[in-house]
């Protein structure tokens, strides 16, 4: 049972291996093929240690970008992708809200206060807001849509705000 000579660490194993270690003996003790090892073996004496790369355009700035050709591809160059990132996060979450707020019963208690029982009620079963099914139900049994339960939650003072555990965009 022999394994591809695809990952970087057995490449290295190779670069590493003893020059007195025949081919053989190292094809054996890497589980290589030997044609695989003696191949990748006189290409890195040939050659030296060389690892393909190739360019990208970095989606935000456009500037070029050298990376390993073996590993998966960097969409943002480093001084992008923190903000790059952020955004993709942020755009998750609004897609989630989205659905979340698509699951919501009908809002029939809209226009009313919130009574004293429906806050400790929302309170109660906040954790159920993360599933469709949940919001489904708790926004049925107040008659409240999931945004008029997020609004009593993070900004009605209903929970303190924990700030940056529970990201939810402003509308
Ligand atoms: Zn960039």
């Amino acid at each position: 049972m022999t394994v591809k000579l695809n990952t970087d660490e057995l490449r290295w194993a190779i670069v590493c291996a003893p020059d007195d270690e025949p081919t053989s003996a190292l094809a054996r003790r890497l589980h290589l093929d030997y044609p695989t090892t003696y191949e990748f073996r006189a290409r890195v004496k040939r050659q030296g240690w060389i690892c393909p790369l190739k360019a990208r355009a970095c989606l935000d700035c456009g500037q070029m970008m050298l990376m390993s050709a073996l590993g998966g591809a960097k969409r943002w160059c480093q001084a992008c992708r923190p903000v790059a990132e952020r955004r993709v996060q942020q755009a998750r979450s609004r897609t989630k809200y989205e659905a979340m707020q698509a699951a919501s019963g009908p809002a029939s208690r809209r226009w009313e206060r919130w009574t004293e029982e429906e806050r400790r009620y929302l309170l109660e079963h906040q954790n159920e807001l993360g599933t469709p099914a949940g919001v489904a139900r708790v926004t049925q049994h107040l008659g409240r849509t999931y945004a008029a339960c997020m609004a009593m939650l993070y900004k009605g003072g209903l929970r303190d705000v924990d700030a940056g555990s529970n990201p939810e965009p402003t509308q």
